[in-house]
């Protein structure tokens, strides 16, 4: 059996897209989701990949969800932190509620996350951290000033999280995609999408879900342990650093 991967917010999005590839690797794979039921049970029946369903910026619920996942799949070697959301607004107009929200689930979900499965890989001498960031945590984003903040935080996280385990053969690191064609972005009206958005990118598209998903599938593997405390970006060009 392969080594047990658990990749938050894997029902949907560049999440469904990270647990296809890496139940494809033939890793054991858990998927979790926040509420959407609809959604998880037709991707449980298209992959037969199981979803659990928890809030991860619940630290109790992630502990207990973690849990779950171990008791019917075994510990958990590979965690991909991807679960996030946007709650855009420019700062003058933001409520409070926008910030907190934007901070827990993309943040401190990080820490619930990684915080309860840490132990494990250390006692066992082996671990794989993946956080989904963002290019707007790397740049800024005009009206993203939580989102920003929450990604940003992932970055200097990731690091002293690799520091910290590098010599328990633990690699924590980030990506950072640009524009990736999920449901989210292609709402966006096709006007802005022409006009606005692929003038800022290099290689002219938007990005795909698979194409993250490769680049996670790449880190996990066991034999990249010499890679830790990257931020790998993917964004088709549109920032470079
Ligand atoms: P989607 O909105 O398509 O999917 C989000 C997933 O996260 C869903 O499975 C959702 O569950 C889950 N989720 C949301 N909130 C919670 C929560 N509180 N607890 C547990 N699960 C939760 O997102 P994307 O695929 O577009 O984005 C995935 C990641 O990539 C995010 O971290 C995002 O910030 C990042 N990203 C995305 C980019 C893009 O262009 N799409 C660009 C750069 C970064 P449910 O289905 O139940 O709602």
């Amino acid at each position: 059996m392969g080594r047990v991967a658990l990749v938050t917010g894997g029902t949907r999005g560049i999440g469904a897209a990270i647990s296809k590839a890496l139940a494809g690797a033939g890793y054991q794979v858990a998927a979790s989701y926040a509420g959407n039921d609809e959604a998880a049970a037709a991707f449980t029946a298209e992959t037969g990949v199981p979803a659990f369903k928890w809030d991860v910026s619940d630290f109790a619920a992630c502990k207990a969800g973690i849990a779950e996942v171990e008791g019917k799949l075994g510990p958990v070697e590979i965690l991909v932190n991807n679960a996030g959301i946007t709650r855009d607004g420019m700062l003058h107009k933001m409520a409070p509620e926008q910030w907190h929200a934007v901070i827990n689930t993309n943040l401190n979900s990080v820490f619930n996350m990684c915080r309860n499965v840490i132990e494990g890989m250390r006692e066992r001498s082996f671990g794989r951290i993946v956080t989904v960031s963002s290019i707007n945590g790397q740049k800024g984003q005009m009206g993203q000033t939580n989102y920003a903040a929450a990604k940003a935080g992932e970055l200097g996280f990731t690091k002293a999280l690799a520091q910290e385990n590098a010599k328990k053969g633990i690699t924590v690191n980030a990506i950072c995609p640009g524009y990736i064609g999920t449901e989210m972005v292609r709402a966006v009206p096709k006007e802005v999408l022409d006009k606005q958005v692929l003038p800022q990118i290099p290689v002219g598209r938007l990005g795909e879900p698979e194409e993250i998903a490769r680049c996670v599938a790449f880190l996990v593997a066991d034999d990249a342990g010499f890679i830790t405390g990257s931020t790998i970006t993917v964004n088709g060009g549109q920032f470079m650093i």
